[in-house]
């Protein structure tokens, strides 16, 4: 052995945060990415005075793990919050009209985006049986609960603009666990939500959007140089055998091949690269990891003179219920949501096209792609001139669907995985695609590997990890 507690295969927000919690329990941590940077989806970029994100542009947190990581990495002189302008508002497209979304209850009951049937078919949440079946879809647990209004105005547009998925295949049980555990806890979302509050049993820190100084590579290049990881990029790892006392990996690097004896391996990779190192291994659980399908997301970055936009952009941005259009899912307005995006008298929009709703968009030539976000975006927020500016980020497997019955298969993976003592499986195919889930996970997976050395203890002492600033 090599004196390296555990190989973290992947070095996205998984791996890296995987690795932070590992180091920070006191183990030793080499992390081998294929590519020559961390980060993996996640990019900010530059171009022209404008800061892009190619995949997560903020965290949306409500897990203490998060401010944890944020607070001890020395990342809260870096943070940069959601402007009050930005929190303020979110719309929805409604009968080819921006709409607010309420927020508070009153406004709800005055907003025109539901009849009052749906308004009275919410109210009476509290009054519909649970049930028992663990593979109901999104759509099948929302209209059931909340109604067709609700599934229609409120869940599509969000499970297709933020998780790229479809409501009718998406399984409940994985993509909304909070509300299908309110359900299952108290018989009503309504009741577990008023129950969590008289008894304040609240999730332990308040809700925070966020993102960096020099945007989410900030937090990337941070948790890179972490104290007690060691990072290789331009290591793809092609094999993965097991031995009497662990496990063998083998890279291809620059510099030729490399291997590595370890006590633990994570494989912090997407599911298809997980299926190929394992499938010598294990094919069935090889089999299960295939079977998780990818949607591909296009994302257009749009530079602007703000005198040549319309719409004041008081908010978040807008969402689009697939009643109201196919291609265009979303659209961030980046520049009022964080300070720094745009030059001057500049705005900065993000527009999020294809997902499961409209895979065909991953096949589009660069003009297709912006003629139409130029297309939906002059109509809803009233363009008026050329964009200065455009970027075009292309995600052939942008996020893992949680479709089908994906719980069993969850279980199916865990079960297969756990004949293999020192092997993790830690990526956005389980648990959550949020770098806010990622980073919690990260922590549990530590906390399992912890345990596990306790069953079979060897040298580890806790290291005290000196604070890095944002910088270094
Ligand atoms: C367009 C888009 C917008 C998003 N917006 C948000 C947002 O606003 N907020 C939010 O919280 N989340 C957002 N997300 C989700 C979030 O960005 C992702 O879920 C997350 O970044 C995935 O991280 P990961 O580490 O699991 O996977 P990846 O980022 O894919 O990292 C996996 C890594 O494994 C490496 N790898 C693969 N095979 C090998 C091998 N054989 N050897 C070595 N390395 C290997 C890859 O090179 C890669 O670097 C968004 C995602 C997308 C696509």
């Amino acid at each position: 052995m090599t004196g390296i507690d555990v190989l973290v295969v992947g070095g996205g927000i998984s791996g890296l945060s995987s690795a932070w919690w590992l180091a920070r329990a006191g183990f030793s941590v080499e992390v081998w990415e294929a590519g020559d940077r961390p980060g993996g989806k996640i990019l900010s970029q530059r171009q022209d005075g404008y800061l892009t994100e190619r995949a997560a542009a903020m965290v949306m947190n409500f897990r203490p793990e998060v401010v944890e990581l944020v607070r001890e990495a020395g990342l809260e002189p870096a943070k940069t919050k959601r402007s009050p302008a930005a929190a303020a508002r979110r719309y929805l497209l409604h009968q080819g009209r921006l709409e607010s979304l309420p927020m508070r209850l009153g406004a709800f009951m005055t907003s025109p985006l539901w009849s009052l049937r749906g308004k009275l078919r919410m109210l009476a949440e509290p009054f519909i049986p649970a049930s028992g079946d663990e593979n109901e879809s999104v759509s099948q647990f929302i209209t059931r609960r909340l109604g067709r209004e609700v599934l229609e105005k409120a869940m599509e547009p969000f499970v297709a603009g933020t998780l790229a998925a479809d409501p009718d295949r998406a399984c409940a049980a994985s993509t909304l666990p909070r509300l299908t555990a309110l359900e299952r806890r108290y018989g009503s979302i309504t009741a577990g939500i008023v129950a969590n509050r008289l008894l304040h049993r609240r999730q332990g820190c308040v809700t925070d959007t966020f993102s960096f100084q020099g945007g989410m590579n900030t937090l990337i290049n941070n948790l890179a140089r972490t104290h007690g990881v060691q990072l290789y990029t331009r290591h793809t790892v092609q094999e993965l055998v097991r031995e009497q006392t662990g496990w063998r990996v083998t890279a291809m690097t620059p510099a030729g091949e490399r291997s590595l004896q370890v006590p633990r391996v994570v494989l912090a990779t997407p599911a298809p690269a997980a299926a190929s190192l394992l499938a010598g291994l294990d094919a069935e659980l090889a089999d299960l990891l295939r079977g998780i399908r990818y949607a591909p997301v296009t994302v257009v970055h749009l530079g602007l003179d703000r005198a040549s936009v319309q719409h004041p952009l008081d908010g978040t941005g807008f969402l689009v219920p697939r009643q109201e259009g196919r291609h265009l899912t979303g659209n961030l307005w980046m520049s009022t949501l964080f300070p720094n995006r745009a030059p001057a008298g500049k705005v900065l929009l993000c527009a999020y096209l294809g997902g499961a709703r409209s895979p065909e968009v991953r096949d589009w030539d660069d003009n297709h792609i912006v003629a139409e976000t130029l297309r939906a975006l002059r109509k809803y927020l009233g363009l008026k001139a050329e964009p200065e500016m455009v970027r075009i980020d292309r995600h052939p497997q942008a996020l893992p669907l949680y479709h089908g019955a994906y719980q069993a298969r969850m279980q199916a993976i865990g079960a297969r995985l756990s004949k293999f003592s020192g092997l993790y499986l830690e990526a956005n195919y389980q648990g959550g695609v949020s770098v806010r889930d990622r980073i919690a996970r990260g922590r549990t997976l530590a906390k399992q590997i912890q345990a596990a050395e306790r069953h079979a203890p060897g040298r580890l002492a806790p290291l005290a990890l000196p604070a890095l600033g944002p910088d270094g």
